[in-house]
């Protein structure tokens, strides 16, 4: 996760353009059980490995930690049987790479979901939460996937001098364009291990009076453009780890005024035009050790971690394996018509939204809420109510 910067000036109330997503059970059951392995202990060896001060920017030390780590997940990729290929990422004079595990789809392999996280960090301190916990679930749900190829591609990619600006992201998104890939998605992980109890430990904006005091949902940040994979994302975290509190938000455009929620790599796959969600513990408002020497392994609530990573697995097998006609072929390789040719389907939101909504109180409420890359508790809870009541 990004440094902040001087966003809180622009939290005005003529700037509020987030809605809140009251996503809608999905109808169809989820096969997604069949992949919730992942453990705490499983999610937790990782980031014991992975912790330490290794920024891509730092002294040779650090820069020896970062090869170390890059070489622990292409080992760990290529374990998976993943195709890994490294993507060289030049920043001011120094080359760490993007590394990409990739898992052919059986039916579409063109078309590719990307799961992704940074897996540099800063040099003041081990950056377990930031960001080894991302990668360790990255690395996992790999793990898990790796062993049913879905209809489509899915690209496991650790990201590179992330710290320094979301360079590596950046490069990626840039190139998909650039080459017309047929990108699905993107889901990334930053910073999805720490929860609070202490009543007043999540934080939000000056002034705001809180609507939760305690940190123990897991936030998911989606554009308007991501409103599939955002309904998908909670429909099958639902249904695969009921037990985990996830309070989507989906944001107006690419976020631009609600900066907090564009400071990590899914925001320059939200600037090429693809769908990507922002998976977060919220990091610095709720984590006090977010880019300290504290941000050890010891501060951590690995099952909240494994259930993220389980819930985002569920969320893939979703997103690539919903077929509404039931033809077998999964919606997003298309359909196959009379002529033979496949047709996308176009993506259908059921988020409530509306620019003549963001003008009432409560739009500009959720609007600050959402600059804190949170939601409102109240509103999931009117969802969690929906969704249970649907079962
Ligand atoms: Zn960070």
């Amino acid at each position: 996760m990004r440094f902040r910067g001087r966003f809180r000036l622009l939290l005005l109330p003529q700037l509020a353009v987030a809605v809140v997503l009251f996503a809608q059970a999905g109808a169809a059951a989820s096969p997604a059980g069949a992949y919730s392995t992942i453990t705490p202990e499983g999610i937790g060896a990782h980031i014991a490995e992975i912790q330490g001060p290794r920024s891509g920017t730092g002294d040779e030390a650090n820069r020896a930690k970062l090869n170390e780590v890059a070489g622990y997940i292409r080992d760990l990729l290529a374990v998976d049987g993943l195709v890994v290929i490294e993507d060289p990422v030049n920043f001011v004079g120094r080359t760490f790479p993007n590394i990409v595990g990739m898992l052919t789809g059986t039916t579409c392999p063109e078309k590719t979901l990307i799961v992704g996280a940074h897996y540099d960090g800063v040099s003041s301190g081990p950056g377990a939460d930031d960001n080894a916990s991302g990668v360790a679930a990255m690395l996992e749900v790999a793990r898990v996937l790796s062993a049913q190829p879905l209809q489509a591609s899915v690209d496991f990619a650790a990201f590179s001098f992330e710290e320094a600006g979301l360079v590596g992201s950046s490069q990626m998104a840039a190139a998909a364009e650039s080459a017309d890939r047929e990108l699905l998605g993107m889901i990334n992980f930053d910073m999805i291990a720490y929860t609070c109890d202490e009543p007043g430990c999540q934080d939000y904006p000056e002034g705001m009076e809180p609507v939760r005091s305690t940190g123990d949902f897991l936030s998911v940040v989606g554009n308007s453009n991501s409103a599939l994979l955002l309904n998908q994302f909670v429909a099958a975290s639902a249904a695969a780890v009921p037990g985990l509190v996830v309070l989507p938000l989906e944001v107006q455009g690419n976020g631009e005024t609600l900066p907090d929620v564009r400071r990590a790599d899914h925001a320059p796959f939200w600037d090429h035009g693809y769908q990507a969600l922002f998976v977060t513990d919220t990091a610095d408002l709720r984590n006090p050790n977010y880019h300290l020497s504290t941000d050890e392994l010891g501060t951590l609530n690995l099952q909240f971690a494994a259930d993220t990573a389980n819930a985002a697995a569920a969320a893939v097998v979703e997103a690539l394996t919903a077929d509404a006609n039931g033809d077998g072929r999964a919606d997003v390789c298309g359909d196959v018509t009379v002529g033979g040719s496949a047709e996308s389907p176009q993506p259908e939101s059921s988020v409530e939204s509306g620019t003549d909504e963001s003008s009432t109180p409560d739009a500009v409420f959720l609007a600050i809420l959402a600059a804190a890359g949170v939601a409102v508790l109240a509103a999931a809870g009117a969802w969690l109510a929906v969704r249970r009541g649907s079962r």
